[in-house]
């Protein structure tokens, strides 16, 4: 057994703004664990707003991971590798997948059959709409055709009711909303209720995640359910946003394994939160990764590689809007496109 990692940049069709930034590229990192015939993949998408980034990880993969000759059970694998990776949740993330890819792939079964989980037919995923020049909302809305929910980035300083407008005036398509931290007080109760006569689904992170004082008032009086995402990073952020939200969004990048992501489902399912599986801007490694989960979820927002215009992998497909996964092919069902810069 070996394992390998190799660097890659995911370049975006289009810029990808949101309330705090914007970008035209991410650095992402590969995981490759080899044992014989099988290639287990994963993949690191780290993000700034976790104070995590390619560099950080390199550096530790540089020093070398140790891996054991071999290895019975993935379990094994899993707490032999998780010492090593500093708690960088990215880093976690991937080497995680990578393993359960291993497994699965050794019993010769596709990930989600592991998970217990049947169908390959999946909900449907929304398509996100970023931050952009208003001028050309028109053809952002046209690369959306195949997404039947649209999620729309907002928080911007003026623009976000026209935003809205002008998408209404295109299309009576669903939109779930992403203030992404960007609004303060008024601006959420005077939008929540604006918001809710316009088929809109919920509202994700209206506020800071410090702010969760603003975000339990919001809840009280919202018509529209409040979902967290930068305040719900692991299960053990769930018993305190009971009062402030209505659901969490699970990200491999941010709670750092699918067996915490698991855990964090059962704990939402048991606390009456709804759960929404989201992504970073990902390639198809990630995205399908968390595909796998995605039958136990409420709403599913993996749209990560749908937004870049280079993804090295085919995994993962959608379907009149669904997710679909092959039940024909084991592991996390990953095939690389195209052979180059040390992918494979
Ligand atoms: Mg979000």
């Amino acid at each position: 057994m070996e394992i390998k990692f190799c660097e890659n940049r995911i370049n975006l069709i289009h810029s990808f703004g949101i309330s705090r930034s914007s970008n035209d590229y991410y650095d992402i990192i590969y995981i490759y664990i080899i044992d014989g015939d099988i290639i287990a993949r994963g993949e690191a998408a780290p993000s700034k707003r976790y104070n995590e980034s390619a560099e950080l990880i390199l550096s530790v993969l540089k020093r070398g991971l140790k891996v054991p000759e071999s290895s019975s059970s993935k379990e094994y694998l899993w707490d032999f590798l998780k010492p090593q990776l500093k708690g960088i949740s990215s880093l976690e993330a991937a080497v995680n997948m990578a393993v359960w890819d291993w497994s699965a792939q050794k019993e010769k079964l596709p990930l989600f059959n592991l998970f217990g989980f049947k169908d390959e037919v999946l909900p449907k995923t929304s398509y996100t709409i970023a931050i952009g020049n208003l001028n050309e909302l028109d053809e952002r809305l046209e690369e959306s055709e195949q997404c039947s929910i649209l999620k729309v980035k907002l928080g911007t300083p003026d623009d976000d009711k026209e935003i809205i407008r002008k998408i209404r005036a295109r299309t009576d398509k669903l939109i779930r909303i992403d203030a992404n931290e960007g609004w303060d007080y008024e601006m959420a109760e005077s939008m929540a209720f604006w918001l809710a006569d316009r088929n809109v689904e919920f509202i994700e992170q209206p506020f800071p995640a410090i702010n969760l004082k603003d975000t339990k008032k919001l809840k009280s009086i919202s018509p529209l359910p409040l979902i967290a995402d930068e305040n719900s990073i692991l299960s053990t952020d769930l018993n305190g946003l009971v009062d402030c939200f209505d659901g969490i969004n699970i990200k491999l990048m941010k709670c750092g394994s699918l067996d915490e992501a698991l855990k964090m489902i059962a704990l939402a399912k048991k606390l009456e939160l709804k759960i929404m599986l989201g992504c970073m801007v990902e390639s198809s490694v990630g995205i399908t990764a968390a595909a796998h989960l995605s039958s136990a979820c409420d709403f599913i927002d993996l749209d990560g590689n749908l937004l870049i215009k280079d993804d090295p992998y085919d995994g993962v497909k959608i379907e009149d809007g669904h997710l679909k996964l092959s039940p024909s092919k084991v592991g996390l069902g990953l095939n690389l496109k195209q052979k180059k810069n040390g992918l494979i």
